[in-house]
């Protein structure tokens, strides 16, 4: 029943075509009945000797006639429903990725994409199944079974009927009892095919790290295991399902020697007739199709409506960064501040971030160096509100940034993560990212900013080349440049560069360092990075250590001030001059 509400939406949407395959399965079901009513027929003319060839002539005639209208008739209401089966499938799927686009890391860190992908897959699968083949089973069911038993009473026999169906609430039992189990034995089955996607993703991705460790065959070992619970748990599901099928035969068996036996007797005692026994007992192999789908049927539902829990649980997670209620739009990003920030990943016991202030103006660049695991990436991330984070902490233009639009606030940042991603697209449509209408011009000026051109010409085809996947065809500074590349073409009130200079070397940098400068003037920019020459031309430098700020100030003062900063500089400066 659950399943019923979870999916009303779409079976309200869809009621035309439901009613319409529903109304030709009766239709079936009705005419299916006929055959054997005229074989019987047949039957006790023949044995009163009063059958003419032109009635025979007409009753084989009529029978070919019916298969043929058969034929048709389930045809279309199979289609009709397996239409709306795969149509569900494609629904939730869509409806599924909306969700997920919408959702902020820490869902992520939730559900694997294992998991994710086994519900995107194996258990919407389900669930368009039972809306497509469960419907059918039990429509089947439903009108067959009645269709069939009121015949045999109206045209046979009520004792006869009544006799040969004792077996049947034994059946309703075990169905009852076999039907939970298949549920949870199910639930447990697809849990773990999650598990085997996660796996199967992190042996291809990482192949290159698992090769070159040697480590292949320790891999496919804990693969086997993966994949042997994966058989185990849906052998025990298929386990479940093999008893049905031996059990349904088992009571029609018994059914068939009731009916026969005490068919038999009816007829000695002239109760019933020889034609109407040999109808009786096709009428009761009629009935074995719609018992088995009562058992699939079961089948079929306990599986959709797990997997629809499976999915409702997906769904009901709320974005864990919800706009606000009355969002505000400030038509530029004037000021940036943090007042006393601390922030918390929501898995982790201490805090990254420790009551940060600071404030940065419009058109200043804003340098942040530290130690590595010293919370760089993480200030950055504040702005992108990728995490939930306190009221009142972090402000732009005076507006705290939780009250600022979503897309407002995005449309203003222009971010280059730690580790980009590349899509297995072509070298143009990467760095188009942001931007799909974007010139050829354009393009070739923000490749030109990141220093990339010389680069881009050497491709074998040019800015057409497909990098691989996340460019695996491009060095680490390709990549960044890359990555810089996209960034700079949003032309973008924030830019945000993290640690993104780290594998290009010290001339392109700076390259790289001056056309941003020139090209940016006016509009804000935070760069992290390792390399201090990097941030030495910046407005205003702070130094993390372990999420405090140790030190801040321009490159003089902190020069001056003599701390970290300053034994760092030196020493990248050394090692420079030996370098050369
Ligand atoms: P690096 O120079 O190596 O890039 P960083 O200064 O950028 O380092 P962060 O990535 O900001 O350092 O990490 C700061 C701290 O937060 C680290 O102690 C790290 O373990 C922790 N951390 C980072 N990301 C997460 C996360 N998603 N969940 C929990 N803790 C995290
Ligand atoms: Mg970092």
């Amino acid at each position: 029943m659950s399943f019923v509400t979870k999916l009303s939406w779409f079976f309200r949407s869809r009621w035309s075509p439901y009613a319409l395959a529903i109304a030709l399965m009766a239709c079936s079901s009705l005419l299916a009945i006929v055959p054997p009513r005229m074989i019987g027929n047949t039957v006790d003319h023949i044995r009163k000797g009063s059958l003419t060839s032109a009635e025979l002539t007409q009753t084989v005639f009529l029978l070919i006639l019916l298969a043929v209208i058969l034929y048709v008739v389930t045809f279309l209401w199979i289609t009709t429903l397996y239409g709306n089966s795969v149509l569900l499938e494609k629904w939730l799927r869509g409806r599924l990725l909306t969700h997920m686009t919408k959702m902020a890391p820490p869902f992520f860190q939730r559900n694997s994409t294992g998991q994710l992908m086994a519900i995107a897959t194996n258990d919407v699968q389900a669930i368009g199944q039972t809306a497509g083949y469960g419907v059918m089973t039990l429509v089947n069911t439903l009108v067959g079974a009645s269709v069939v038993i009121v015949t045999m009473v109206s045209l046979i026999s009520f004792k006869l009927m009544l006799a040969a169906l004792i077996p049947l609430p034994l059946l309703a039992v075990v169905i009852s009892v076999i039907g939970k189990r298949v549920r949870t034995r199910f639930l447990s089955a697809q849990q773990s095919f999650g598990k085997m996607n996660d796996h199967a993703l992190e042996s291809i991705s990482g192949i290159r790290v698992i090769r070159s460790y040697v480590q292949e065959d320790a891999d496919l070992q804990a693969f086997n295991q993966v994949t042997t619970e994966v058989m185990l748990k849906n052998r025990k599901v298929s386990v479940l399902n093999a008893m049905f099928q031996p059990l349904i035969s088992f009571i029609v068996g018994v059914s068939y020697a009731i009916g026969i036996g005490y068919g038999a007797y009816l007829v000695i005692h002239s109760e019933i007739t020889l034609g109407q026994l040999i109808s009786f007992n096709i009428y009761l192999g009629m009935l074995i199709w719609p018992m088995i789908s009562f058992g699939e049927f079961i089948n079929v539902l306990q599986r959709g409506s797990a997997s629809a829990d499976r999915l409702e649980d997906m769904m009901v997670q709320q974005s864990d960064i919800q706009e606000a209620y009355e969002p505000v739009r400030p038509e530029l990003p004037n000021t940036l501040a943090m007042r006393n920030l601390t922030f918390t990943y929501p898995s982790a016991q201490q805090p990254s971030l420790v009551n940060l202030s600071f404030g940065v103006e419009r058109g200043e660049t804003l340098g942040i160096v530290g130690r590595t695991g010293s919370g760089k990436s993480t200030l950055l991330k504040q702005l992108l509100r990728q995490y939930p984070l306190e009221p009142q902490q972090l402000w732009i233009s005076g507006v705290p940034i939780e009250q600022i639009a979503l897309d407002h606030l995005k449309s203003w940042i222009a971010y280059v993560p730690q580790e980009h991603l590349l899509l297995s697209k072509s070298i143009r449509d990467n760095i188009a990212l942001g931007k799909p209408e974007a010139t050829d011009e354009e393009i070739a000026k923000a490749v030109k900013m990141a220093s990339f051109t010389s680069d881009v010409e050497q491709m074998p085809q040019g800015l057409a080349t497909i990098v691989g996947e996340n460019g695996v065809m491009l060095s680490g500074g390709q990549k960044q440049r890359l990555a810089i590349a996209r960034a700079l073409l949003m032309n973008s009130e924030i830019l945000l560069m993290d640690d993104s200079l780290s594998a290009v070397d010290a001339r392109t940098e700076s390259r790289i360092l001056q056309h941003i400068r020139e090209e940016r003037a006016g509009r804000t920019t935070m760069i992290t990075t390792h390399r201090l020459s990097a941030v030495s031309h910046a407005n205003w430098i702070l130094v993390l250590d372990q999420g405090h700020i140790a030190e801040e100030g321009t490159h003089e003062q902190l020069m001056m001030l003599g701390g970290w900063y300053k034994q760092q500089w030196d020493r990248q400066q050394m090692e420079a001059s030996l370098d050369e």
